[in-house]
């Protein structure tokens, strides 16, 4: 069941029902403008991750500043943005078992699609369903950038990999995509770079051995929010797919940029609003929102522009926020913004995102992909 919307159109902030996901759209435009930006004039392409924000109208705006499609990380997920207008998707996961590969095969009669694989038993499989759905499924090799997750670290198995791929009428080989998550999250600015940069060389290597082999591999597609300059400088990726930059968050602004400063190349445009429930102290308040109205992975969040303000505790339904000493508690009633410590999940506890612009509520969108786990 959807739950009611907590504001409409021509609210003041005020009247929104508590706890809300609000996006500001100011950051908001500032934030897919930056990018969209960046990636041009690097002569790159841009596919933003539709994970962090699973909105059609986020993607429209992604779309209308230039980006050619969307990476999407379940296959659930792509169906649901179907109606953002995307043509070109890349399901950015390994689609295993049967009943999902029979939707993934539904969506590629509809739109572009290409998937990943790092495995020659899954591209066996991934065939397989191609064939009995009568459709080609494009693919891209994921290498390891490093985590030893998902990707490919074995680079003597590229060759055969490839030209399994390539020996199937019902695949089609693109080339490569290599993205590790940490190494986004990695604080200094440096170790990020280096990070990045060895991520490309294994990218340029392994291009070399497929293009050898007179194998194509004219995409390669990667890179994040956090290392997204430095992906564009070391010369492997043919697009970028970074996520979090539309939002940002509490822990992408514990990185650092080079010059030591908090990592802040985009604005914060996504909090939770929360109101006070109790104050329960002189200095202790607690608040609306707890873990199911937040994702705490990264830690606890913090309070936009209330560094007097620390959140301390969550339990389910409620936050504990302590004062520090010589600052404001919060009054009953009142509403704080809560910068979420991780933009993804915390967008996937909500069925509303409210759009605000100078203190206003302009759209209520609905989180389309809002639980697409499938
Ligand atoms: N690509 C893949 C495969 C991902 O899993 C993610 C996020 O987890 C992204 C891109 C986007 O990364 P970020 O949100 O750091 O920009
Ligand atoms: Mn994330």
């Amino acid at each position: 069941m959807v739950s009611p919307a907590p504001a409409r159109a021509g609210d003041e902030i005020g009247s929104i029902d508590t706890p809300a996901l609000i996006v500001d759209l100011d950051a908001l435009d500032f934030n897919i403008d930056a990018m969209a930006k960046h990636v041009r004039v690097s002569n790159m392409m841009l596919r933003p991750h539709a994970k962090t924000h699973k909105s059609v109208e986020i993607a429209r705006r992604q779309f209308a500043a230039g980006a050619i499609g969307l990476c999407c990380q379940k296959v659930s997920e792509a169906e649901a943005l179907l109606p953002s207008g995307v043509s070109d998707m890349l399901v950015s996961n390994h689609i295993v078992g049967a009943a999902k590969l029979d939707k993934l095969a539904e969506l590629a009669r509809k739109v572009r699609i290409t998937t990943l694989t790092s495995d020659t038993a899954h591209v066996t499989e991934l065939a397989d369903a191609a064939r009995r759905n009568g459709v080609i499924f494009e693919i891209l090799i994921e290498l390891d950038a490093g985590d030893a997750r998902m990707g490919l670290g074995d680079e003597s198995q590229l060759l055969p990999l490839a030209e399994a791929i390539a020996a199937s009428p019902h695949l089609k080989l693109r080339g490569l995509q290599v993205y590790n998550g940490p190494f986004q999250h990695l604080r200094p600015q440096t170790e990020r770079a280096a990070a990045a940069k060895e991520a490309g060389q294994r990218a340029l290597c392994a291009r070399i051995v497929l293009e050898s082999a007179g194998l194509p591999c004219d995409l390669i597609s990667g890179g994040g929010t956090g290392t997204y300059a430095e992906d564009t400088s070391v010369g492997a990726f043919t697009e970028l797919q970074p996520g979090s930059y539309v939002f940002m968050d509490g822990d992408y602004a514990r990185n650092f940029s080079a010059d030591g400063s908090s990592y802040r190349p985009f604005r914060q445009s996504l909090f939770v609003l929360t109101r006070v429930l109790r104050a329960a102290a002189p200095d202790v308040v607690y608040v609306d929102a707890g873990v199911k109205a937040l994702n705490l992975d990264s830690g606890m969040p913090t309070l936009h522009e209330r560094p007097d303000l620390v959140f301390t505790k969550a339990s389910d339904e409620q936050g504990r926020i302590e004062t520090l000493p010589g600052g404001k508690t919060p009054a009953l009633g009142e509403l704080l913004h809560i910068v979420p410590s991780h933009c993804d999940p915390t967008v996937n506890q909500f069925d509303w995102m409210v759009a605000v612009r100078g203190g206003r509520v302009t759209d209520v969108w609905p989180v389309d992909a809002r639980g697409c786990v499938l």
